[in-house]
C-alpha cells in the first residue's frame, strides 16, 4: 500500500510526524521511523482538516460576474436562466473542472452539488479526485420524461469509487410539489442517499408558502409532508421561526448556511442564536459563484461569524472554533464520511499550511488565524483520501482546466 510520511509538522501546537498508509492516518506520533514512499518536510508547517462545501452549484463559475448587482427576480429571469438553459453537458463538465481547480486551491475536498447534467458532473469529479455528493435535481417545469430518466438514473447508480455518491435532490417549494416531494423522498430512502433541498432562502418563499398552505411554514409544510429527516440537508434556512428550529432540531435535519449567498441576494440573516438554542446540526456552503462569487469556504467562515455578530450585536456569537468546525468535520460527519479531523484511523483528508505565510504570523492561535486572517495562498499542499491533489501550490492539468474554461463562452 502506497504510504507518505509527513515529518516534523504541528499538529495543534505539537510536533509529530504523520503516516498516511492507502488511504488512511495509521500513525501520529514523534519520531516515526518508516520507509515511506513519500516523504514531506512538515518544518514551519501546520497540517488542518480540510473543507466541507455542504451547498454549492460547481459548474455555475461559468455564469461568475455576469450580472451582479441587480433585483433578483430581474437577475434570475434576464440573466441566470436564460443562460443556464443554453448550457451544454461540455460547458458543465469543464465549468465542474475550474470549480474543482478553485475548490482544491482554497482547501475544500468535499461538495455537495445541486445541478443540471449529473453525468458530466461526475465525469469531472471522477478525473479531479475530489470527494463529491453530486445533486441528481428536480424541477416539476422540466416535465415527467426528465424526472422518470433521473429516478431511473438513481435507481441504477453505481459508483465509481468511494469517492463519489449522488443525492436526490428536489430543487425547492416552489418548483416541486407535494407529491414529487414524497415520491423523491422514497426514492432517496429505497437507495440509501441524502435528501438535498433549498429552505427558507427568501422572506417571499415563506409568505408564498404561508399564503398557499393554512399559515404553514416552509419548515413546517415539509415537515407536514413527510420528508424531514437526518438524512435531510436542507440549504440556506435564512428565516426560521422558533418552532422551525425545534422541527429540524428534533427530525435530525442538517441545515447549510451559506452567508455570502445571503448577503448578496439580501435574503437575510441565518439565526445562530435561534440553531444554538435548539442544538441544530449545521453545516457552511459557498452556494453557486453566480450569487457569491467564489467557492473559497475560508471567506464563507470569516463571513458567517461577522454576520452574525453585527447581526444580533454581539461579538461573542459564532467563534472562530465553533465556525470551523461548522466549515469541516460537520460537513464530514453529516455525508457520513469518516474524515473530517487528523486522527489515527481516519480517512486521510488534510491540508498543509505555511506558518511562513504573512497571514499566519504571529501563531497566538491558528484557528482564529484560520478564520478571521488567512487567504488560499496560506496552503500549500492538499491531500483527499490519502492523494495529493496540490503540491507546493502546483495542480496537475490546472493549466489546460483554466484554458478550456476561458474558452467556454456562453
Ligand atoms: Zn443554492
Amino acid at each position: 500500500m502506497k504510504t507518505i510520511l509527513i515529518k516534523n509538522i504541528s499538529l495543534k501546537n505539537r510536533i509529530v510526524d504523520i503516516l498516511i498508509e492507502g488511504n488512511t492516518f495509521k500513525q501520529i506520533d514523534q519520531n516515526i521511523i518508516v520507509k515511506a514512499d513519500k516523504i514531506i518536510d512538515g518544518t514551519n508547517k501546520a497540517i488542518i482538516q480540510p473543507f466541507y462545501n455542504m451547498h454549492t452549484h460547481s459548474s455555475m463559475t461559468l455564469l461568475r460576474g455576469y450580472g451582479d448587482d441587480m433585483r433578483l427576480f430581474e437577475w434570475l429571469s434576464e440573466y441566470i436562466w436564460p443562460q443556464e438553459a443554453k448550457l451544454t453537458p461540455e460547458d458543465i463538465y469543464n465549468g465542474t473542472r475550474l470549480a474543482i481547480v478553485e475548490m482544491i486551491r482554497s482547501g475544500t475536498v468535499f461538495f455537495l452539488d445541486m445541478y443540471w447534467h449529473h453525468e458530466a458532473i461526475i465525469r469531472a469529479v471522477e478525473e479531479m479526485k475530489v470527494r463529491a455528493s453530486i445533486g441528481v435535481t428536480f424541477i416539476e417545469e422540466r416535465g415527467k420524461t426528465e424526472i422518470e430518466e433521473n429516478i431511473n438514473f438513481i435507481n441504477n447508480f453505481k459508483p465509481s469509487s468511494d469517492l463519489i455518491t449522488i443525492n436526490v435532490a428536489p430543487h425547492a417549494i416552489y418548483t416541486v410539489g407535494k407529491d414529487l416531494y414524497q415520491e423523491l423522498f422514497k426514492v432517496a430512502k429505497e437507495n440509501n442517499l441524502k435528501f438535498n433541498t433549498h429552505l427558507s432562502e427568501t422572506i417571499k418563499e415563506v409568505k408564498d408558502c404561508r399564503e398557499a398552505n393554512n399559515n404553514l411554514t416552509p419548515t413546517e409544510y415539509l415537515d407536514s409532508i413527510g420528508v424531514l429527516d437526518h438524512n435531510t440537508i436542507a440549504a440556506h434556512c435564512v428565516h426560521l421561526t422558533e418552532h422551525d428550529a425545534e422541527i429540524l432540531s428534533s427530525r435530525g435535519v442538517t441545515l447549510v448556511h451559506n452567508p455570502c449567498a445571503n448577503m448578496k441576494l439580501a435574503s437575510g440573516a441565518f439565526n445562530v442564536p435561534l440553531v444554538n438554542k435548539y442544538e441544530c446540526k449545521v453545516c457552511l456552503g459557498t452556494d453557486g459563484t453566480s450569487s457569491n462569487n467564489n467557492l473559497s469556504m475560508m471567506e464563507e467562515m470569516k463571513f458567517a461569524a461577522l454576520l452574525a455578530k453585527v447581526s444580533y450585536n454581539d461579538t461573542a456569537l459564532l467563534s472562530a472554533n465553533q465556525v470551523f468546525a461548522w466549515a469541516t468535520k460537520n460537513g464530514a460527519k453529516a455525508m457520513g464520511i469518516n474524515s473530517g479531523s487528523i486522527k489515527e484511523g481516519k480517512l486521510a483528508d488534510c491540508l498543509i499550511v505555511d506558518l511562513n505565510s504573512d497571514r499566519l504570523i504571529p501563531n497566538h492561535n491558528l484557528i482564529s488565524n484560520w478564520v478571521y486572517s488567512a487567504d488560499s495562498r496560506c496552503i500549500e499542499t492538499v491531500i483527499c483520501n490519502g492523494n495529493i491533489l496540490m503540491e507546493d501550490r502546483i495542480i496537475p492539468n490546472e493549466a489546460e482546466i483554466l484554458e478550456k474554461a476561458k474558452r467556454t463562452i456562453i
